[in-house]
């Protein structure tokens, strides 16, 4: 096949891990004998140094017209640290994610065996996890409007839904339910939240078109606890873009480290896929980035825009025998890890292009790819 693909690495460790990402495409291409076309574009802090704006016009037009994009992350020490400053590096990203339709977030929280005791989690709490997020990505206090009253001491974010959101998102989770174990948790706020009441009553309209999986409503709250009391129990899960974005953040430690874990943005158009981390200024430049989190988002592009099953399943095979080979980045080793198998993000990324095709690790993809294998288009 042939197929344009946009690197658009952006800030920080962005750059770093999509370099890496880039490699394992570079060779899933060459042993699956597909022509990959390679474009990059820029966004973020970068883009604001080199044309005054958070996401030029040239950038959205390569994406508008490619067939997937490989996405690093966004953002700096310097709009962290300074509110005024009114071109900020995540209006690029807000933008992109609207102009392109991305409106459902996929997170596959998926635990690879060999890093259960790389979380902070017990073992025993975290064996067998595998849930699948679909966080909505166009509405919510994200893009409702925004007011600071003229004395500056006040300042409100409208929390938004209109029902056909809802709906699209709804209907995406349920169908990647009936893929996997056929359950669907929706995630609210519906005792307190207008907007919450509208998502409840939206997704329980939906759910009748799907009467083999099975629906519950969580409170947000009651989620955020029930996530690390007994992981086991969510299968897919479907929530609005703030509560997505905190949720699987504290996801993440069920898989061990932020740099572990990738996400799919689709819609109705082109795929993006990210690593669900940011730019990571505390780490930026020192070669220590956990390449992996972009290495699985590129499994996830192969999968979900390409359909390409068998390459994303080879690619995260090379993953799980890197790490069954017992290597690590820092972020996901332990006192036990011997220093000669502590990588950098370049070797790390090495390690995987060298796994690619390994016979041990073909062997391997019937074991653990299922998170990644649902049908979501
Ligand atoms: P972060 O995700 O960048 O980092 C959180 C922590 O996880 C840090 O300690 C970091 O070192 C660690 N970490 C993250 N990715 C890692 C990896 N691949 N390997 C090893 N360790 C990793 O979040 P933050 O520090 O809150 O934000 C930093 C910047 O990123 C901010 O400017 C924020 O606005 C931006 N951000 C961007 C996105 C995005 O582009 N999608 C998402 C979140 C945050």
């Amino acid at each position: 096949m042939n197929k344009r693909i946009i690197i658009l690495p952006g800030d920080g460790i962005g750059k770093e891990v999509t370099a890496e990402g880039k490699k394992v495409l570079e060779k899933i291409a060459a042993l699956f004998v597909h022509q990959f076309e390679f474009e990059e574009a820029t966004i973020g802090h970068d883009a604001i140094e080199k044309t005054g704006t958070a996401l030029p016009d040239e950038s959205l037009a390569k994406m508008r017209t490619c067939d997937a994009i490989l996405f690093g992350a966004v953002g700096h020490p310097k709009y962290d640290n300074d509110p005024t400053l009114k071109v900020r590096p995540e209006q690029g990203l807000l933008k992109m994610r609207k102009e392109l339709g991305l409106y459902a977030n996929l997170r596959p929280i998926k635990l690879f065996d060999e890093l259960l005791g790389a979380s902070s989690i017990k073992p025993e709490i975290l064996k067998g996890s595998d849930i699948l997020f679909f966080r909505e990505l166009t509405g919510d206090v994200y893009f409702g409007e925004k007011v600071k009253s003229a004395d500056g001491n006040t300042a409100s974010d409208l929390m938004i839904y209109h029902r056909y959101e809802v709906e699209r998102i709804a209907h995406k989770a349920f169908q990647a339910a009936r893929t996997r174990r056929k359950k669907v948790t929706s995630v609210d706020k519906a005792n307190v939240l207008e907007s919450s009441r509208l998502w409840r009553e939206t997704v329980n309209i939906v759910a009748k078109e799907y009467p083999d999986v099975q629906l519950e409503h969580q409170f947000v709250d009651t989620a955020a606890m029930k996530l690390i009391q007994n992981p086991r129990s969510f299968d897919v899960v479907v929530t609005g873009n703030l509560f997505g974005d905190i949720l699987t953040d504290e996801a993440s430690q069920i898989a061990g480290s932020m740099g572990m874990l990738a996400s799919a943005s689709v819609g109705d158009k082109v795929g993006l896929y990210e690593p669900i981390h940011g730019s990571a200024h505390d780490i930026t430049g020192k070669g220590i980035a956990n390449p992996l989190a972009s290495i699985l988002s590129a499994a996830l592009l192969l999968d979900i825009s390409f359909g390409m099953k068998k390459e994303s399943a080879a690619l995260i095979a090379a993953v799980e025998l890197s790490l069954k080979q017992g290597y690590r980045t820092v972020d996901i080793a332990d006192p036990k890890t011997p220093k000669d198998k502590v990588l950098n993000t370049q070797q790390m990324g090495k390690r995987v292009v060298d796994n690619i095709g390994a016979k041990a690790g073909q062997d391997m993809t019937a074991l653990n790819t299922g998170a990644f294998v649902a049908s979501v288009s």
